[in-house]
């Protein structure tokens, strides 16, 4: 049988940083190489409050880079102060929305139940979620990453069914590796892919699990990318820091229209 293709995907989560000018110029500049990474989805998912002119430059590039907000609520409307609506994403020209990122576990509280149904909400509203999951370094070395990333996929992509599944994108983000320089070794990454996608046939068929599109996160840079995506199970990354960079971004994404090497 061969292997099932699954189009790469490469986001850049640039968290709270930057600011109006420069967000419309990163946006540009990235859109604007797009090429450089041909045969890759892009996702850029700055602050929401720059998501307006975020869709706008990259409409303006040809709207070959799609914008994905950081969280969304899993309400469609309401009395949530501070809070954005699937709906409203999709209003403004969001296609994507990072869900249960470890700053939001760790610093805001969610729990796999709140993922839930922030990813069914977002998938109702025709988003595509990007759900995070990932391991403290701590739960890896009492030798419970196997038992932790089982329990927030299960937990997070429960009953999605497998229209909502296919659709849905899993970032894997060992937390020890977010923020910290320190990379998961391809052989670790891939080992945890492995895993992540053998728990998707329970939650949907196994046609829908060889489809489902499993992004590393954690310190990815252009040069750890190559061995990255040439991992049979890592379809792509979701980058923090190097997305800041449109050369570091784009030479990432790069790797993973190469397919990557050994
Ligand atoms: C992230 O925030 O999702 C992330 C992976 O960050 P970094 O690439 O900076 O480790």
């Amino acid at each position: 049988m061969t292997a099932p293709f699954r189009t790469p995907i490469v986001a850049g989560n640039w968290k709270m940083n930057l600011d109006h000018a420069k967000g419309v110029a990163l946006a540009a500049a990235v859109a604007g190489r797009r090429a450089d990474a041909a045969g890759v989805e892009l996702v850029l998912c700055p602050p929401s409050v720059y998501l307006v002119p975020v869709v706008a430059a990259t409409n303006a590039a040809g709207g070959d880079v799609a914008v994905g907000a950081q969280n969304a609520h899993d309400k469609e409307s309401g009395a949530y102060t501070g809070e954005l609506s699937p709906q409203m994403l999709t209003d403004v020209g969001c296609r994507y929305v990072i869900l249960g990122h470890s700053e939001r576990r760790t610093l805001f509280g969610e729990t796999d139940a709140a993922v839930n149904a922030k990813a069914k909400a977002a998938l109702a509203a025709g988003l595509t979620p990007i759900v995070c999951v990932g391991e403290t370094l701590e739960e890896r070395e009492a030798g419970r990453t196997d038992a932790v990333v089982t329990a927030q996929i299960q937990g997070s992509l429960a009953g999605l069914g497998p229209d909502g599944l296919a659709r849905t994108v899993i970032a894997y983000e060992p937390v020890w590796a977010i923020g910290t320089g320190r990379v998961a070794t391809p052989e670790q990454a891939q080992e945890v892919h492995a895993l992540i996608r053998s728990l998707l046939p329970a939650l949907s068929s196994a046609e829908v699990a060889a489809k489902v599109r499993i992004q590393y996160g954690g310190s990815v840079k252009p040069d750890n990318a190559a061995h990255l995506a040439a991992c049979p199970d890592i379809d792509g990354a979701l980058v923090g820091g190097a997305s800041l960079k449109a050369d570091d971004f784009l030479a990432i994404a790069a790797a993973f229209s190469t397919g990557g090497c050994c």
